[in-house]
């Protein structure tokens, strides 16, 4: 098993940009089963993740 360590203090960097990311935008999307979201960096505006279900993130 991996351990899940929480990091409140560590900054997130874009892989595409290598920017560090303290906001991420968010932009929902319609789909057949509810609402889904996109999460793009806000510097290139690359996608950095699509939620699948609802309040999660890569879910
Ligand atoms: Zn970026």
């Amino acid at each position: 098993m991996i351990a899940i360590e929480e990091r409140p203090d560590a900054t997130p960097l874009c892989p595409y940009c290598q920017a560090s990311l303290d906001t991420v935008w968010v932009r929902g999307m319609r789909a057949p089963l509810g609402k889904r979201y996109l999460y793009m960096c806000p510097h290139c505006h690359k996608v950095l993740g699509v939620s699948h279900r609802k309040g999660f993130w890569m879910g």
